[in-house]
């Protein structure tokens, strides 16, 4: 084992200890409150015209989006739901194959769209293998490009940049591709994307992997403090108010059965805790514009 590799285990046990959780959640809460200080009003955004959301994975939509989407098809508005991978690797599992998780979490992403409004017709699933979408980046930008242009949607809605997840990246990155490239074709007019944030609190969506621990801790004490002053700076966040629809979001959380609580019994099946799942079920939800 390489420096790098020690360095990068090292630093992912320590934040996974109790207390550093615990200091971690707790910054977390600071930092999207001071989000949500800075953030302009995004409601006029979203009550016009037509949203796709694109999900990494199936529970991004409603985890990041919930709301935003219960919002706007409350009042009649079209919305798409896109998801790229199929979740297969969520767990690894002595019960349930591959094949099978994807299968169920495909039923769970229906019963969630269905909570918040979206039929069975307007959601899309890609069907990428979860853990490796940067392998199959060309691809993914072609199939979101072949979407978007079918649709032509006013807003878009993408995973952040900043995310701890490299799904979650690159499906950022790929979605920006397939929407510059329908723009220039002409395929799409006026489309806003904006960003939705899921793991950006995680220490891994700060730091460079293979950077020593010394390092790793520096950037982890500088590049939140940058980020924060960046969009006290530029404004660049907004909030939607979706208190209203915290039950249908709720709901739709929870569909994901599978990714919210132990349903095989097995003592290494991780959830998403329910007090996690409930910072994400707030009155607002943020998105970042640039
Ligand atoms: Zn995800």
């Amino acid at each position: 084992m390489d420096q790098s590799v020690n360095s990068s285990v090292l630093a992912r046990r320590a934040a996974r200890s109790p207390i550093a959780q615990r200091a971690i959640r707790s910054l977390s809460s600071v930092g999207t409150r001071w989000l949500q200080r800075n953030a302009r009003d995004g409601n006029i955004i979203f009550d016009t015209g037509s949203l796709m959301v694109i999900a990494p994975h199936p529970d991004d939509e409603s985890l990041g989006c919930g709301g935003t989407i219960a919002r706007k098809t409350s009042q009649g508005l079209p919305v798409t739901v896109v998801v790229v991978t199929d979740g297969r690797n969520s767990h690894n599992s002595e019960t349930i194959k591959p094949a099978e998780l994807a299968e169920l979490r495909a039923a769970e992403l229906l019963d969630a769209a269905a909570a918040l409004g979206v039929g069975p017709e307007d959601v899309r699933l890609l069907g990428f293998e979860d853990g490796h979408v940067p392998e199959s980046y060309d691809d993914v930008v072609r199939q979101i490009g072949k979407l978007v242009r079918e649709v032509a949607p006013n807003q878009l809605l993408i995973p952040s940049r900043q995310d701890a997840h490299r799904d979650h990246r690159t499906v950022h990155d790929a979605a920006r591709a397939a929407v510059e490239a329908a723009t220039e074709a002409g395929h799409l007019v006026d489309c806003q994307v904006l960003s939705y944030l899921i793991w950006f609190w995680k220490p891994e969506a700060w730091v460079d992997p293979d950077a020593s621990v010394p390092r790793m801790c520096a950037q982890l004490l500088t590049r939140p403090v940058a980020f924060m002053r960046q969009i006290g700076r530029t404004r660049t966040v907004v909030a939607v108010d979706t208190d209203r629809f915290r039950t249908a979001k709720r709901a739709a959380v929870n569909a994901h059965r599978s990714q919210t609580s132990n349903i095989t019994d097995e003592p290494g099946w991780r959830t998403i805790p329910a007090d996690v799942c409930e910072d994400f079920i707030s009155g607002q939800e943020l998105y970042l514009t640039d």
